[in-house]
């Protein structure tokens, strides 16, 4: 799966963009190459990127990119075909780096400025397509009529917390 571009490379156009965006002139971009680059495991499916700050960072005291301990893209954007949309998302958690720590107005407005507008409507399509890759399972207690969301099987290893009954594994898509 590994057909797509480094995330390093990506990371590189993401902060080329930034640099010709006349509204983030100001701030200290050049500093986000030095923020270290990982992944998300594969099985992640809420979380499409994180930005994860240093430990003791206090966000009400403005962040910075030096503050931040790394940023961790999921696997799947990755792949060539959702490259535009890694994009985005690095420019996203690259915000959140240069001090933009919370969903707000003044970051929906930074979002907004990047340039390709198509992609910031992908998130929706992205999750779908993250879900279909990594299938949920549901534990079930038959007993109990009780399903636990998991990503992975239970194989006949896990029991119901309620009743002890040895749980099904049930794929829910
Ligand atoms: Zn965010
Ligand atoms: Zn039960």
């Amino acid at each position: 799966m590994d057909n797509g571009e480094s995330i390093e490379s990506i990371s590189l156009r993401v902060i080329k963009k930034i640099a010709k965006i006349p509204e983030l002139q100001h701030l200290p971009f050049h500093d986000l190459e030095s923020i270290p680059l990982g992944r998300l495991r594969k099985n992640a499916t809420r979380l499409h990127a994180v930005c994860r700050y240093k430990r003791g960072v206090k966000k009400s005291n403005g962040v910075t990119p030096s503050d931040v301990r790394c940023i961790d893209v999921h696997p799947y954007a990755l792949i060539e075909e959702w490259e535009r949309y890694a994009e985005f998302l690095l420019y996203h958690e690259y915000l959140h780096a240069l001090g933009f720590s919370n969903h707000g107005r003044e970051f929906r407005n930074m979002e907004s400025l990047w340039p390709d507008k198509e992609v910031q409507q992908m998130g929706n399509e992205f999750s779908k397509y993250i879900r279909k890759k990594s299938p949920i399972w549901l534990w079930v207690c038959d007993t109990c009529n009780i399903r636990y969301p998991r990503s992975r099987r239970s194989n006949g290893r896990y029991r119901c917390r309620t009743c002890k009954t040895i749980l099904k594994d049930l794929k829910s898509q």
